[in-house]
């Protein structure tokens, strides 16, 4: 039998899909190349915007029309999709050949309506409930519906995230959040904040390295907040980085995200600094660079205290690069109020940063702020952070002309299949001629030109 994966969001998402993937493959299942030809559909969705969602919501409603066409005729799977309908016109009665499946965050919020609102939808997967998941297998396998039973919502880590093949891993620590920054939903559909046991994670880890991995990226909501009795984040970084030397690891890079700044510790930074595994990069997501803003978030930093943290981590870390996540628009935000975001991005210099405007999500305290900005207002401002963010990447980006750094192949070009695709340490893209047996080694690559934002260096 066959399943196909749709993968909306976060990377904790991501994570989890190949979490789920690999019960498929461990029950003998196989991927297939499609949704079309697929006996099972897994929707891992986002619900952090209202955006996503409706897309979302659009897939399920061309899912609806699939399923229609499969149950017509079962021999539309093998077909493509207008194919499939001409079949189907012409065969009625056939029994429905697809299973469709919802999990993640919009499966959480929409836990008791989802299924009505979308007849297509065979299981709704909350956040709390992938443990069922080989239930659920096992009772398509036979034929058979697989019924839920009530249980308190407890969240399991699963044994592993690795995608089969994959140089790059996530290697999830803790699930939740604790914040309930006004703004976001995902406390209430992630729910609060679980840690993963340190054995766990060093197993997984073991597991990564066997396989060949290269690259791990330490995964939570907030992994500042990770706590195992007495170990907390630094200390669990350092144990990583001296069980990867120990155990003679292929890992040479540790990425971890995502970050609060009001969490972030000068000892987390000294581990940074003096282990050479951990990648020299910081996502810091600021939001805003206006106290009031920042206050009417619940961020609980001020911009003082942020550019504070900055300046310790140029200063322990001067070849570290920073990216971050900024939300323009949002309720009662002034002019002066996104003066002060731009002024804090241009004194941090941030070499990515993820810009959004604000988009009022349903079930959240801001919501329900009076003070909401016209969108008009909310294109324009966010106009002008873009501008501000490409000129300090460009200018960053041409100041790495000339030098020589690691880069780690990840793949064949797109364009050019004598070409590979790397990234450097501080996660830019790099394309450079090399023989793709090099697809999965550090690579020392000299930048000698800049195309956009990627890249182009000769092997040294
Ligand atoms: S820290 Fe704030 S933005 Fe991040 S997940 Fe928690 S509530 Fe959402």
């Amino acid at each position: 039998m066959t399943y196909f994966f749709e993968t909306y969001g976060c990377q904790m998402n991501v994570a989890e899909s190949f979490s789920v993937e690999r019960i498929f493959t461990e029950r003998g299942w196989t991927k297939s190349p499609s949704a079309q030809t697929a006996d099972f559909v897994i929707i891992n969705t986002c619900t952090v915007r209202a955006t996503a969602e409706s897309r979302i919501a659009g897939r399920l409603g061309w899912y609806d029309s699939l399923k229609l066409v499969r149950s017509l005729h079962p021999d539309a799977k093998y077909h493509v999709f207008p194919e499939a309908a001409a079949l189907a016109r012409s065969n009625a009665g056939k029994p429905p050949p697809l299973t469709l499946a919802v999990m993640g965050c919009m499966a959480e919020r929409l836990l008791q309506t989802l299924k009505k609102d979308f007849p297509a939808v065979d299981y709704v997967i909350g956040n709390f409930q992938k443990k069922n998941i080989a239930d659920i297998l096992q009772a398509v396998e036979q034929g058979k519906t697989w019924i839920p039973i009530d249980e308190e919502p407890v969240y399991s880590f699963a044994q592993t995230s690795y995608e089969k093949g994959s140089f790059s891993a996530f290697v999830p620590i803790m699930h939740g959040c604790n914040n309930f920054c006004t703004y976001c939903i995902v406390p209430y559909v992630r729910g609060r904040e679980v840690s993963r046991p340190p054995e766990e994670i060093l197993k997984e880890i073991d597991e990564l390295s066997a396989n060949n991995v290269r690259e791990i990226t330490v995964l939570g909501q907030n992994v500042n907040s990770y706590i195992w009795h007495d170990i907390d984040f630094p200390k669990l970084m350092k144990m990583i980085a001296e069980h990867l030397k120990k155990t003679n690891s292929p890992v040479g890079w540790v990425r971890f995200m995502s970050s609060h700044p009001k969490d972030i510790s000068d000892r987390l930074i000294e581990v940074i600094r003096d282990e050479r595994v951990m990648c020299r990069h910081i996502h810091l997501p600021v939001q805003h660079g206006s106290n009031a803003v920042l206050g009417a978030m619940n961020r609980r930093y001020t911009r003082e205290s942020y550019l504070e943290t900055i300046d310790k981590i140029k200063n322990l870390l001067p070849d570290a690069s920073l990216s971050t996540d900024i939300l323009v628009g949002f309720p009662g935000e002034t002019e002066a109020d996104v003066d002060d975001t731009l002024d804090l991005m241009e004194k941090v210099q941030f070499v990515t940063a993820f810009m959004y405007y604000y988009n009022p999500r349903e079930g959240t305290k801001a919501c329900t702020f009076e003070n909401q900005i016209p969108m008009e207002i909310k294109k324009k401002r966010l106009a002008k952070i873009i501008t501000l963010q490409h000129r300090v990447i460009k200018e960053l980006m041409s100041r790495r002309l000339g030098q020589t750094v690691t880069v780690l192949a990840e793949s064949l070009s797109r364009d050019n299949k004598e070409e590979l695709l790397g990234k450097t340490e501080q996660d830019e893209r790099v394309v450079f001629t090399a023989g793709k047996e090099s697809i999965g080694s550090f690579i020392q690559v000299k930048l000698i030109e800049l195309t956009g934002n990627t890249f182009r260096g000769i092997v040294v």
